[in-house]
Formats: C-alpha cells, sequence, structure tokens
C-alpha cells in the first residue's frame, strides 16, 4: 500500500487573472502564473478558477487524471508548498533569478552593469508543455514546463485521456523543478558547470528538498513505520519507498540510484557506501546520488535515535519490543517524529545555502555550511544532527579542503574571521543599518529587490555598498587583508589589473571591478525561539585564464603571462583554444544585532589549483568526467541547461537500475 493522496494546504492569496491573452485567465499570484498552453495541440485548456468559494469548501479538486483543472491545482499547490519551505528556513522572501541584460556595450566600463538588471515577478508554469517524458526549469524564461506522454493522440475536446502520464501529477516532479527554479534564484553561478560537484550538486540538491518536503507528511510514513515495527533502517523499507519516489521523477533524477537497488534475483538491497564513491563517480547523476545518499543517511541515524528514545518510553524502558503488531498509537508517534524529522533535515538543507560560496561548490563545501549554520542555530548539538551529518558523508568520502579534520568543529567555519580594525568595519555597519531599517521590513518583493539594488548602488545623498567598501576597504590601509578575507584581488593601477585578467573600473576608487551577487537579509527563528538576523553579502571577480598544456605528458599549468580580461577578448584567434572563464570571491555573513561580520566563506580568485582543476573539467581531462555534461549541446541550446540533463535516460520503458 502506499499513500498517494496528500492535503497540501497553502497560504490564500487573491489570484489577479492574467491579462495577457485573451482566451485565458489562468491563476497569477504573487510568485507564479499557470499559463496552460499546450504547443502540440495549439490548445489553452480551461483555466481554473482557485479563489471559487465551492471549490475551496471542497479541498479543490478531487485527484484527476483527465481534468487539466486538477493538473493546474496541483502544480500551484505544490510550487507554493516548495516557496513557502524555502522562506521558512531561509527566514526572508525568495527572489527567482533576475533577468540579466545582453553583453555589455564596448568602451570604458564605469557603469555600475547592476542598473541593467530587471525584477522577475513570477515563474511561468506550463503545466503541459511538452509532450516528452521530461520536465525542466528555463533560467532565461524564468519558467517552468511539464510534459506529459501518452499511446494515443490527444482528443481535441479540451480533455485529456487518462492513459496519459502527465509530469505536472508528480509532487516530486514538481518541487524537484522548483527548487533548481529558487535554487537559481539563489545562487546564479550554480549553474557554470566548473566543477564535476556543481551540476551534481544541483540535480542532487533538488531531490533532496523533494524528497524530505514528500516525508514531511506524517501520513506517507505511517504505513513503513508500522511494517518494519519503527526500525526504518532494518529493512530499509524508507529507501525502497525513497526509491519509487526516484522512479515517479523518472529516471532522470539522482535519486533512484542514491539509496539503494535491486540485485540479480529481483531483492532489494542497500547501497553499502564505498568511501571511494566521491574520487571515482563522476557522471552527474551518479555523483548526484552520492550526496542525496549522504543527507538520507544522516536522516536516517537521526530518526533512528530518536524513535529509540520512543520504544524505551512505549516498553517500560527495555527498548524491546512483544512481538505482533506495534500498537497504533506508537506508530502515529513514531510517524509524527519521522515528519518532523524529515521537516528538520529539510531546514538544515536549505538554510545552508546561505553559508556556501557564490561559485564552483563542493559538496565539502556543502557539508561545511551544513554544519555551520546549524551551529548558527543550535548551539549545542543535543541531538547529534551534526555528527550524523559529517558520519553520512565521511562514509562516502566526501571531504572538505583546507582544514584541520573532518571533527564537527574543524568543519564549522571560523568565527570573526575579519583582521579589520573596527572603524573600517563600522563604515560596513553604517550599510548594514540602512539595509535593516528600509529593506528589513519590506514585504512586497518587488520593492525589496529594487530598495536593495539601491542601496548597493547608491545615490546621490547616499554613498551605496560599492562606493563603502571602496572607499573604505580596498582604497583603506586595510586592502592586503580585505583581499585575503574575501579572496578578490585589487592591483592599483589599469596596466596591472588587466595583467591578471581582472576587468579594470572607473569607481571611486579605480581598481579592479567586482560584482555583489546578493545581499540578503535574513531573520531565522531558532528551535528555542531566538531570533537570529544575519546579513549575506556576495562578492565576486572573474578573469580568463590561459593555460599551457604538454604535449606529451597531458600536464596543465597557468600560463602566468596569459590572463585577460574575459569581455574584452571574445574572438577565438585572440584567446586561443586552452582558456577557461574563472571566477572567485565570497560569501561573508554578518550579524545585525552587533554589525559584525561572523563569517567569510571564500573561493579565492587566485587559487591556480582551483583553476588548473577547472579547465582539466571543462576539457575532459578529468577522466570520463565531462562528456556527459557537454554531448547535449542541441537539447542545452535549445530548452536551457536543465533540460538535457533530465532528457538523459529518462525516455519511456527505460526502466533499468544502477
Ligand atoms: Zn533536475
Amino acid at each position: 500500500m502506499q499513500v498517494n493522496e496528500l492535503v497540501y494546504t497553502v497560504k490564500w492569496e487573491e489570484l489577479a487573472k492574467r491579462k495577457d491573452d485573451d482566451r485565458s485567465s489562468y491563476p497569477a499570484g504573487e510568485y507564479i502564473e499557470i499559463v496552460d498552453y499546450d504547443p502540440a495541440t495549439g490548445l489553452f485548456y480551461e483555466p481554473v478558477n482557485l479563489s471559487d468559494p465551492n471549490l475551496l469548501a471542497q479541498d479543490g479538486y478531487a485527484p484527476s487524471v483527465s481534468n487539466p483543472q486538477f493538473h493546474q491545482q496541483m502544480v500551484y499547490a505544490v510550487v507554493m508548498t516548495t516557496i513557502k519551505n524555502f522562506e521558512q528556513a531561509l527566514g526572508r522572501k525568495i527572489l527567482w533569478a533576475e533577468n540579466i541584460p545582453g553583453p555589455k556595450p564596448k568602451g570604458r566600463s564605469g557603469r555600475r552593469p547592476e542598473l541593467n538588471f530587471s525584477f522577475v515577478p513570477r515563474l511561468r508554469i506550463y503545466p503541459h508543455a511538452l509532450r516528452q517524458a521530461n520536465a525542466f526549469y528555463d533560467p532565461n524564461k524564468k519558467a517552468l514546463l511539464f510534459g506529459y506522454f501518452e499511446a494515443s493522440p490527444i482528443n481535441s475536446q479540451l480533455e485529456l485521456p487518462g492513459a496519459t502520464v502527465f509530469t505536472c501529477l508528480s509532487h516530486d516532479i514538481i518541487a524537484h523543478e522548483t527548487t533548481h527554479a529558487i535554487l537559481d534564484g539563489l545562487h546564479r553561478r550554480y549553474i557554470d558547470a566548473t566543477h564535476p560537484d556543481t551540476r551534481a550538486f544541483h540535480e542532487a540538491f533538488a531531490d533532496i528538498v523533494a524528497l524530505f518536503q514528500h516525508f514531511s507528511f506524517p501520513e506517507v510514513l505511517r504505513h513503513q513505520i508500522a511494517q518494519t515495527r519503527g526500525d526504518l533502517r532494518r529493512q530499509n523499507l524508507l529507501g525502497q519507498l525513497a526509491q519509487q519516489f526516484g522512479h515517479a521523477i523518472g529516471s532522470y533524477g539522482s535519486l533512484r540510484d542514491a539509496i539503494g537497488g535491486f540485485d540479480g534475483v529481483g531483492t532489494w538491497r542497500p547501497h553499502v557506501p564505498n568511501p571511494n564513491d566521491y574520487a571515482t563517480s563522476m557522471e552527474c547523476h551518479q555523483r548526484g546520488a552520492i550526496l542525496v545518499g549522504a543527507v538520507f543517511d544522516a536522516f536516517l541515524s537521526i530518526y533512528q535515535t530518536r524513535a529509540q528514545k520512543l520504544m524505551r518510553i512505549a516498553t517500560g524502558g527495555t527498548g524491546i519490543l512483544p512481538a505482533g503488531d506495534l500498537h497504533p498509537d506508537l506508530v502515529d508517534e513514531m510517524a509524527k517524529t519521522a515528519s518532523r524529522t524529515a521537516s528538520d533535515v529539510l531546514r538544515i538543507c536549505i538554510r545552508a545555502l546561505d553559508y556556501c560560496p557564490p561559485m564552483d561548490i563542493t559538496f565539502g563545501d556543502y557539508l561545511r555550511a551544513i554544519i555551520t549554520a546549524d551551529f548558527d542555530m543550535v548551539a549545542e548539538d543535543t541531538k547529534g544532527y551534526r555528527v550524523a551529518f559529517v558520519e553520512a558523508f565521511q562514509r562516502r568520502g566526501i571531504s572538505a579542503i583546507g582544514i584541520k579534520s573532518m571533527a564537527v568543529e574543524d568543519l564549522i567555519h571560523p568565527l570573526n574571521p575579519s583582521k579589520l580594525n573596527w572603524k573600517e568595519e563600522e563604515q560596513l555597519g553604517v550599510f548594514l543599518r540602512g539595509l535593516k531599517e528600509s529593506v528589513g521590513y519590506l514585504t512586497e518583493r518587488d520593492r525589496l529587490y529594487e530598495k536593495t539594488k539601491e542601496l548597493i548602488r547608491g545615490d546621490k545623498d547616499l554613498a551605496g555598498l560599492h562606493r563603502r567598501i571602496e572607499a573604505r576597504l580596498i582604497a583603506g590601509n586595510d586592502q592586503g587583508k580585505f583581499s585575503e578575507l574575501t579572496g578578490l584581488m585589487f592591483p592599483g593601477n589599469k596596466q596591472a589589473t588587466e595583467k591578471l585578467g581582472l576587468e579594470f573600473a572607473y569607481l571611486t576608487s579605480k581598481t579592479a571591478s567586482y560584482a555583489v551577487g546578493n545581499v540578503w537579509i535574513a531573520n531565522r527563528v531558532t528551535p528555542d525561539g531566538n531570533i537570529v538576523n544575519h546579513v549575506v553579502i556576495t562578492l565576486i571577480q572573474k578573469r580568463g585564464v590561459r593555460f599551457i598544456v604538454s604535449k606529451d605528458t597531458q600536464d596543465v599549468s597557468v600560463d602566468e603571462k596569459g590572463f585577460f580580461v574575459p569581455d574584452k577578448i571574445t574572438n577565438v584567434e585572440e584567446r586561443g583554444e586552452n582558456y577557461i572563464v574563472f571566477r572567485g570571491g565570497c560569501t561573508l555573513i554578518f550579524d545585525l544585532d552587533t554589525l559584525r561580520l561572523r563569517y567569510a566563506v571564500k573561493k579565492d580568485v587566485d587559487d591556480r589549483a582551483r583553476m588548473i582543476r577547472q579547465f582539466k573539467f571543462e576539457k575532459g581531462l578529468l577522466g570520463e568526467a565531462s562528456e556527459t555534461y557537454f554531448d547535449s549541446k542541441e537539447m542545452n541550446a535549445l530548452a536551457g541547461p536543465f533540460a538535457f540533463m533530465h532528457s538523459h535516460n529518462a525516455m519511456m520503458g527505460d526502466n533499468h537500475v544502477h
């Protein structure tokens, strides 16, 4: 038996009617709009009216495979549930990735590029966009496209035949695709495949959200708990359940490989984690599966610890259950415990995004982010959450670079790392206070976006973030310290700057240009009811780097005289073949109450080893790694970077288990 019906409780919002085509009036809320146009048939399906009081009274449309209005309602509810989970964990409103302008006009780049960026109010959702066993997020169109597939052609009566499989009816697919869109809004550069982990991270993270959001409904786990007598790890039914969802997602997710698989005689077996997994699995989905598997493993450990406590209570302290079925009340309690654990893990995993570097993320970076974020919320790890995560990652050979050990205390980013003197830092403090006062209480997302941009940019009366950083930290005596803290470079003059491949900007301090990627305020409530107020700022620089590849040995080294400004040299003749566009920078986390810098998470823009690793990865010199990323260029051009990842072995009838 499997639970297939869940009731989603979505905050009610008055839905405006879209006006841009007179054939329809689809639901359009604050965050999303649904456009049920089917290009295959050229038809618009009748829009659902979610505000209809009759519909509200009966908990929405009853699940029906052939009713397009139910499909719209299903997508709407799951997308909004996913958004709500992100907002609760992050302590702020989420924004979709902004529109980016085309290539900058040639000439002096004195103008701040942010001026041309624009706010994207709503993600567009097409429940019946493709006639394929596929679904994807299109980062250019800011849209989710869901496919469907069937044996017989669709009839013309605006009714969908019952035999059709609709990806827009799967909670897991919707949550997975929505997560891609939200993650793109948070960390724009994670789309860049700069490391075997980056694309794998996008996929795995989308699966993690889908899986734990699903498990956060107690009714999903109740049956499994009764069957395994509470010991989810022993029989691994939970793993099987997770894998069933993997199948529902299609073969494209990381999920199906993460937990286990059927052996030659049809018996399901959990995967035994191998410490070599991380070093040897380079294909995107296999690699993603390592991360999903690690988080799932951590979840099971945490649940097990909490469940044992319940068992002891239920058995008068012995922990040994009598034979026979569990008492239904105990099953209820354990299902609640499991769903609460799933919600905790979901929150921890989402919250960690604020503690990640702004580019080139690795699984090790993510582990450190998880541990640090959790430390900020719960000072004493009495429930053993952090240890569970570290052990699960270690079992798969995932480690973090540049730390003493994999002990929890070493994984936490160093507190208050800034050696900058207080006077200098206070200049940022003024900015932070201004941010808190003018943005901290805004609830409209468009105002939030515009006001934050304005504070970064500054205007006649107000020195923006750029000016403060430049005047106080770059031009000041502490430039060296600031560079060390942020991983950015600020050589003195134009010639020296361009020689290093950095763009020179005529800013207040006339120095290397850098972008302020994000400025976020986060207000989080800890489990103890305390409120943690942080500001997260990301700074990014890019440079063009050329490499020398030895013909005999294929050895790669950085061409120290070959740095170039990427936007200046775009033709192949000048640039050559052996180059990459390399990015570095940092995520700075400030405590908004003390106005002090709390953490700096950096990726050095001058890191030779990282340059060589990215070059080797992009050029396919890391073994089998990169072919799988780049062989579907056609599909990529057609539908954006997330399409080909999903079309890969997601065709109908392909049900093999790795
Ligand atoms: Zn995906």
